[in-house]
């Protein structure tokens, strides 16, 4: 155990230090989230038996790699065969270089003004470029080194969002082609509709884009790396894997689509525990939590544990949360607070201050993982994951 001197002034600032320095007792006293390496390294290992061995795997490990941890999780998957990491903005590219990964980094956002385009050559991160116009604020810059930077055109085959639009496609790669201070790494693209059961849409863009390969191809310019592909995308179709698929959600161990379950094994990398810091029990008719949203109709043992909406537990989730505690399921009653939510515990009375109650993960037979919840919020799971980011301590395992 670390001395009271010794303790983190915040639940997170183990996060800036070596996890190893910080005794798992100490984070383990309210809540916290545990991340186990073994099951993304499981991930990566199984969308790699989908893929041919041409085809490169870009682990996506933005917003902090969807709440998991960004260095943990690069180290973690380069180890187990990921060859790309793709980040979504600046500042995260930079994090994994001060951490001393050295493989290829993509910045899948835009990057535009001057000080980015020096920040990107001075940490060796590779940009993605999106209009002719960003192309040549980035030339002007880049006179300024010796060496081209490699660069990724982004292509808009039907996302509408980054990216030439297909239909000018071919012009915005011959005017990058002919600069100098650049060197294209890869033409790219996204899917706007790849978890969708029905393909037409998917298939369209991808109609596009290679119709802009071909025109590329006309016009004798040769691009190393082609790549179009998340995860729904991969798991759906190898005809659209290319050279590179970039996957988020499947390799931090969830499905993009019902329809795509069990297309290969996943295991969840992230769960959520808390302990419960006071039992009582309560007469009928007391009210619980803000604003009454639950009454008891009859006298009622509760548990109260010590995590809420500011540690990633969305309050639209109050009264249909179920948690696990001692291998069963116990309703979440009145409303999710800031830091704190209360249980019904009636069928397991004798619970006790410090059990540890599972919010997502498994226990026993029982498991939550967080598309249960997007399910139930009318949400996706990428959203609920991102939720876990901020506040608890990480344990990984
Ligand atoms: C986030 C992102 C991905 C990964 O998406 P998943 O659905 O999580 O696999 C791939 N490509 C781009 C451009 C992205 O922004």
């Amino acid at each position: 155990m670390l001395s009271w001197e010794q303790m983190p002034a915040t639940d997170q600032s183990h996060r800036r230090c070596d996890d190893s320095e910080r005794s798992p007792d100490w984070l383990r006293q309210r809540a916290w989230v545990e991340i186990d390496r073994s099951a993304l390294a499981a991930n990566i290992r199984q969308i790699k038996t989908r893929l041919s061995p041409q085809t490169a795997l870009m682990a996506v490990v933005k917003a902090d790699a969807y709440g998991h941890g960004a260095i943990t999780v690069s180290q973690t998957v380069l180890e187990a065969g990921a060859e790309w990491l793709g980040v979504a903005t600046l500042p995260e590219g930079i994090e994994l270089r001060k951490a001393g990964i050295s493989a290829p980094i993509l910045i899948l956002g835009a990057t535009y003004t001057p000080e980015q385009v020096r920040a990107l050559v001075h940490w060796k991160l590779q940009p993605t470029i999106c209009t002719p116009k960003q192309a040549l604020v980035f030339a002007e810059v880049l006179t300024e080194f010796e060496e081209s930077l490699p660069v990724h055109l982004k292509i808009d085959t039907g996302m509408s969002r980054l990216g030439t639009p297909w239909q000018e496609a071919i012009e915005f790669v011959r005017m990058v082609a002919g600069l100098s201070q650049f060197k294209i790494a890869s033409v790219y693209s996204h899917f706007a509709t790849a978890d969708d059961r029905d393909s037409t849409v998917m298939n369209q863009q991808n109609d596009r884009f290679k119709r802009v390969l071909s025109q590329i191809a006309d016009a004798g310019i040769s691009i190393p790396r082609l790549h179009i592909a998340n995860s729904a995308a991969t798991l759906a179709d190898s005809n659209l894997h290319y050279d590179m698929v970039r996957v988020g959600l499947a390799v931090y161990g969830l499905y993009p689509a019902e329809h795509l379950r069990g297309a290969i094994d996943l295991r969840p990398v992230l769960q959520v525990k808390a302990r419960v810091t006071q039992v009582k029990t309560i007469p009928t008719g007391t009210g619980v939590s803000y604003g009454y949203k639950f009454i008891a109709d009859r006298p009622t043992r509760i548990a109260i544990v010590g995590i809420g909406y500011a540690d990633g537990v969305p309050r639209n989730l109050s009264d249909r949360l179920k948690v696990i505690l001692r291998d069963r399921l116990v309703p979440q009653i009145g409303a999710i607070t800031m830091d704190q939510l209360i249980l019904d515990v009636s069928t397991i009375p004798d619970v006790e201050v410090g059990e540890v109650v599972t919010l997502l993960g498994t226990q026993g037979n029982q498991h939550i993982w967080a598309d249960d919840w997007a399910t139930t919020l009318g949400t996706i799971s990428w959203e609920i994951l991102c939720g876990f980011k901020h506040r608890l301590p990480r344990i990984v395992q």
